[in-house]
């Protein structure tokens, strides 16, 4: 697996690959590799033959500065973990490549990024899309693959990608989860014993109010009972909603391609989770 730093070194890497290799498909990580990203890397292989994960900790995109200051750290164990997945390329810039001096250029994008994370983490979307979008420019793959965990973020790079031409097939992946239920995060770490135990009941009560939903059960008084449960189990709702999958607009009754999308803070931790519904 090459690592490069520099952009010149990515130049050369992607180049030789894609004459070996034929096609080339990206993963971008924040690196603290875990299962979920495994999958991504898996997928990745599936689709191309030549694979490159990008492990840059992004700091436009935290809203906390305290959030992006304890993000878990560790560039050693993220390449072994890369290695071992079969991984032919580590894209590791540092924020002074990403950002140079007299950056002045983000990305905005409308329709699936207003509301929802947009409304509790603001400015997030913008600085995730930015750094997409350099990523893709700088690696240019064939294909981008990124994790179904994060619901909103899918649909607005899918978005993005289709706006501004930027030529990578975008691809999600589902969610991996523990076996409790609970969606694999790089964040979960900072869960107490105690709220690891309640944590999977975000994704238990989706479920559950997917299946009620299918049943025919009524959307609004469905979705204030999943979230009084939540919150009885001291899960501070941020939004629990069932929402058009593509476009992210609220929905007041089921229909092909509707997803429950949820967000709430367990202690310090804010967790994600999205089910088809
Ligand atoms: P992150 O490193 O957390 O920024 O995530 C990098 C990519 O991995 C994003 O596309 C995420 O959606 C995806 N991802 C994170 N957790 C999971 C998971 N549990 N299952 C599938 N994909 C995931």
């Amino acid at each position: 697996m090459r690592i490069a730093r520099t952009l010149a070194e990515l130049d050369d890497a992607t180049a030789r690959l894609r004459q070996a290799k034929g096609s080339l498909a990206l993963v971008p990580t924040m690196g603290a590799l875990h299962a979920g990203h495994d999958a991504l890397l898996a997928r990745a292989r599936a689709e191309c033959g030549g694979v490159a994960a990008s492990v840059f900790i992004n700091p436009t995109q935290f809203d906390r500065s305290a959030d992006f200051a304890r993000y878990p750290r560790d560039e050693p164990g993220d390449l072994a973990t890369l290695q071992e997945a079969g991984c032919d390329l580590a894209w590791v810039p540092s924020p002074a490549v990403m950002y140079p001096p007299g950056d002045a250029t983000s990305v905005l994008v409308g329709g699936p990024a207003s509301g929802w994370e947009d409304e509790h983490r603001p400015g997030h979307f913008r600085g995730m899309a930015t750094v997409v979008a350099k990523l893709l420019g700088q690696v240019r793959p064939d294909v981008a693959i990124f994790g179904e965990k994060d619901w909103q973020q899918l649909q607005i790079v899918t978005r993005m990608a289709a706006d501004l031409h930027l030529g990578a097939r975008i691809l999600g992946v589902p969610t991996v989860r523990e076996p409790d239920g609970l969606a694999m995060s790089s964040r979960n770490r900072f869960l107490s014993p105690v709220e690891r135990l309640t944590a999977p009941l975000l994704h238990g009560v989706l479920a559950e109010a997917a299946s009620d939903l299918a049943s025919g059960d009524d959307a609004a008084r469905l979705l204030a009972k999943a979230s009084a449960r939540l919150a009885q189990a001291g899960l501070a709702v941020d939004y629990l909603a069932l929402v058009d999958g593509q476009s992210l607009r609220p929905l007041d009754r089921r229909r092909e391609g509707a997803r429950l999308i949820a967000a709430a803070r367990l202690g310090g931790v804010r967790l994600l989770d999205n089910v088809p519904a």
